[in-house]
């Protein structure tokens, strides 16, 4: 399962992340998870459970942002909204030549106690 890996390195990062400071626990997590990442939230939580029980993210509030994803048109150079990774550009119907936003999914901070 995709989510579970990604739950996974999340964990294995705020590990680091703790270790580096001395600290005791995540309180505080903000995760970026673009809309066309292929990452399912539900799934992503779900997995969340099972895998952070008994770690430094186990009582951490969870924030995620969902940035919407943005391609440049390989035809005309439009950029436009992208909803699903093979959408076509809006105004000529031409393939995506390069996705702006959207596909990311990073830890964009943590608050360490
Ligand atoms: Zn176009």
């Amino acid at each position: 399962m995709h989510e579970l890996s990604i739950a996974t390195s999340i964990l294995k990062t705020a590990n680091q992340e703790v270790e580096k400071i001395n600290g005791k626990k995540v309180e505080e997590i903000y995760l970026e998870i673009g809309k066309i990442s292929g990452i399912e939230i539900p799934s992503l939580e779900f997995a969340w459970e099972q895998c952070m029980k008994d770690s430094v993210l186990e009582n951490a509030n969870v924030h995620i942002t969902e940035p919407d994803g943005f391609a440049i048109c390989a035809e005309c150079n439009h950029e436009f909204e992208i909803s699903k990774i093979y959408d076509s550009c809006e105004r000529c119907g031409g393939p995506f030549k390069e996705i702006i936003t959207g596909q990311e999914m990073k830890i964009k901070k943590l608050i360490i106690s």
